[in-house]
């Protein structure tokens, strides 16, 4: 390509932002771009392909891991959005077609590659994990990552506690579920109505979480639950789910915030224990 059409380093690519108030959205950028931003956090969500009930996309945990960090990611200068690890570990929904898991040993040697390739361009990188089943795999992965030097971190979604009340509706709390029910198909129905079978969604079990994760791991959610749900998606809505999000997208934008106004300009190779336990109770 003659130079003379070559836009200069630092020129905006349609689609992604390489100045300005924009997080780096790296899948649409040239390298030159990269090259001349300014580059102190990559964000990697990761979500799975899993089974959702009769009635959710496979691929929900990672469009929820993805828009949360696109929201909490906005306006900040420095940081980087991967594209998501859009496979993660679902052996425990294994015998549900559709399904395709990589496992824990696999994932855990990914995310130790992508780390370790990261850490060439970047200061510091922060997981933002939309699915339960990788938790092992990321703890795995970071703890060879940050002892070998490297700085990362990881934000697990979680919901700690119903939404408020939307004053606007008669919302009573609810119980929050782990798997393809209420908080799930709320938050897909705020971001991709289409994509949601309201009229497939049926109760699953119901019991928390705790009390089956025996069962789950020693026979999968199958047999648990024969239609993979775990929990009732009875009253879920898009309002609530904007609620759900608006919530998640404030405790990552917490995350970030101080992650980025830790000391030594944003690189954080010593982490607090604080840090480490962010994220509420995951589910996926
Ligand atoms: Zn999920």
């Amino acid at each position: 390509m003659p130079t003379a059409s070559r836009p200069a380093a630092g020129d905006t690519a349609s689609g992604g932002s390489a100045s300005g108030d924009s997080p780096l959205t790296l899948a649409t950028l040239r390298w030159p771009d990269v090259e001349a931003a300014p580059r102190r956090l990559l964000v990697v969500p990761m979500g799975s392909l899993e089974q959702h009930g009769p009635h959710l996309p496979l691929d929900t945990d990672t469009r929820i891991a993805v828009a949360v960090a696109v929201r909490a990611c906005a306006g900040r200068v420095g940081v980087g959005v991967a594209p998501p690890i859009a496979i993660g570990a679902s052996g425990e929904h294994a015998d549900f077609p559709g399904t395709l898991s990589i496992g824990t040993a696999a994932l855990t040697l990914v995310l130790v590659e992508l780390g370790r390739h990261a850490s060439l361009h970047w200061p510091a990188m922060l997981l933002v994990n939309g699915h339960g089943g990788n938790v092992p795999a990321i703890n795995d992965a970071l703890e060879l990552l940050r002892a070998e030097g490297r700085s990362c971190q990881a934000w697990h979604a979680g919901v700690r506690s119903a939404p408020p009340a939307d004053p606007d509706a008669d919302v009573a709390p609810f119980a929050l579920d782990a798997h393809a029910g209420r908080v799930e198909t709320s938050i897909m129905l705020a971001l991709a109505p289409d994509d949601v079978r309201l009229d497939l969604a049926v109760r699953g079990d119901t019991r928390p979480l705790a009390a089956i994760m025996s069962e789950l791991r020693a026979h999968g959610t199958r047999h648990v639950s024969p239609n993979g749900v775990l929990g009732d998606p009875a009253g879920a809505s898009a309002a609530e789910g904007e609620r759900l999000l608006a919530q998640l997208t404030a405790d990552l934008d917490e995350t970030l915030t101080a992650l980025l106004t830790t000391p030594e300009g944003g690189r954080f190779l010593l982490l607090s224990g604080a840090l480490q336990a962010w994220g509420g109770p995951v589910w996926g």
